[in-house]
């Protein structure tokens, strides 16, 4: 480490920013996030800094000397001119100031890092000048995973530390504050409810510890496979997690956002047999909840779309524990993408529809003839070892052989494939190139196609 991180107090302290330009702007746009008293120095070409000395929150010295950076906390230089940024630093550094040049790394006592600023909490990221993109890639990822409403909450449960000390015995406070920084208060707040998260805490202190943990289940949406088509949201529940039910599909780089301690339980499905009943999973994930745990069933794509959410969601209603149900990105939609064929098109596709390949044994197929109308895009799910009867079905009920077909396999994963056919080709095609289950067939009927295959009905509706 040659940089030694540190965050340096500054309330009551002085910072002086050498330049008028946007670069100098741009520090002290960072500096007054801070309580320092802040000095611009040099003639002023910005209207952002001409504003702000105007309003009287930053003072202007035209020509600055020695005792301007007598006893500073901290100088940026960035006059745009290297001698003159060369001088400035030396006139500082003599001052005893230490001085950051823009630009400028062999003249720098200090560096600024990437900062994830949800204050009082700051991250502060740094990669010694090796790798200011990856500085700034890790900033991202790290400001995706704190919420933005963090500092107010941080600040709030940072008044009640007196408070804390005061009423809650030694032997509680760590269970409080586990409580508080994880449990319902945090939840709440995150959700905009910060008067309810206020009352819960002030309540538990009044009371000398932390209510009984309350039992909850989320169905979370964990997406199509890569970990980057998650939302944030299911993110923050895999976080929050003491215990994961998570299915087949869903890729191991997605489990890697939970908690490091969370219990991780597979109930996957082989491939037409189920490993785990649907009601004992039913069971499971109630009695979890039930002791109190967070509990998350995580499902790959949407939970909402053939993931059984229907049970889960009434087991645990009928056994009144609170449940949720947070959205992901469904097979269609990431294939969709993949393609770069919308699910949907003006004036060609103006119906979209989701349905599936395999229904329950005993079950019939899905009426397909119903889909088989101009204007449609269909995806279907589970249909690999049924493509021979999407084709028949469709065919029958008018759709034209040569509808486009595309076939997207494991999208988002290592393993993803597309392949291109017609529904004329459909079943030759998923024999002779071998595709594998889990695959959306993605068949499109545009209205253009009906125009040219009956062009008499056409002009006679006309
Ligand atoms: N809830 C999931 C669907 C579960 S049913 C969702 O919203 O996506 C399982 C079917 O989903 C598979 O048979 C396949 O048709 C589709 N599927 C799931 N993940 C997929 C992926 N990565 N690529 C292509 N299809 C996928």
């Amino acid at each position: 480490m040659k940089n030694f991180p540190m965050f340096l107090r500054m309330d009551g302290r002085r910072v002086v920013i050498c330049g008028g330009g946007e670069e100098a702007a741009r520090k002290c746009r960072l500096v007054l996030k801070t309580e320092a008293e802040i000095v611009v120095t040099g003639p002023i070409g910005d209207p952002e800094l001409d504003g702000l000395i105007a309003s009287g929150r930053v003072r202007h010295e035209a020509a600055p000397d020695a005792r301007t950076f007598d006893g500073a906390a901290l100088t940026f230089i960035a006059t745009g001119c290297p001698a003159h940024d060369a001088a400035l630093a030396c006139l500082a550094r003599a001052a005893g100031a230490v001085v950051n040049v823009v630009d400028r790394p062999e003249m720098c006592d200090a560096f600024t890092p990437s900062i994830v600023d949800r204050d009082p909490v700051v991250v502060a990221i740094g990669t010694e000048g090796a790798a200011p993109v990856l500085g700034r890639r890790i900033k991202t990822d790290i400001e995706t995973m704190l919420p933005p409403r963090l500092g107010p909450f941080v600040a709030l449960v940072g008044r009640l530390r007196g408070a804390v000390a005061e009423r809650i015995a030694p032997q509680r406070r760590r269970g409080f504050w586990e409580w508080a920084l994880d449990g319902e208060p945090f939840r709440a707040h995150l959700d905009g409810r910060e008067r309810e998260a206020a009352r819960l805490l002030k309540e538990a202190v009044n009371a000398g510890a932390a209510p009984e943990a309350k039992g909850h289940i989320a169905l979370v949406g964990a997406g199509p496979g890569a970990r980057d088509l998650l939302t944030l949201r299911a993110v923050q529940r895999l976080q929050q997690a003491d215990v994961i039910f998570y299915d087949r599909l869903v890729d191991p780089e997605v489990l890697e956002l939970a908690r490091r301690d969370a219990d991780r339980v597979y109930v996957g499905k082989e491939v037409g047999a189920c490993a785990w009943p649907q009601d004992h999973i039913d069971r499971l994930i109630v009695a979890e909840a039930g002791k109190g745990r967070r509990v998350v069933r995580l499902k790959s794509g949407d939970p909402s779309v053939f993931g059984r959410a229907a049970e889960e969601l009434a087991a645990a209603e009928a056994a009144g524990i609170e449940v949720e149900i947070v959205p992901g990105i469904t097979a269609a939609s990431a294939a969709a993408a993949r393609l770069k064929t919308p699910l949907t098109e003006r004036g060609e596709i103006d119906t979209f529809a989701i349905t599936t390949g395999t229904c329950q044994p005993g079950e019939a197929d899905p009426a397909r003839a119903r889909l088989a109308h101009p204007g449609t895009a269909v995806a279907f799910y589970m249909a690999v070892e049924k493509a021979g009867a999407v084709r028949r079905d469709l065919m029958e009920a008018g759709a034209p052989g040569a509808c486009p077909v595309d076939i997207v396999a494991s999208v988002s994963t290592e393993a993803e494939r597309h392949v291109a056919c017609t529904l004329d080709t459909l079943p030759d095609t998923i024999r002779a190139e071998g595709v594998r289950s889990p695959a959306i067939l993605f068949v499109r009927y545009p209205k253009s196609m009906a125009a040219a295959s009956h062009p008499a009905t056409l002009v006679a509706a006309e």
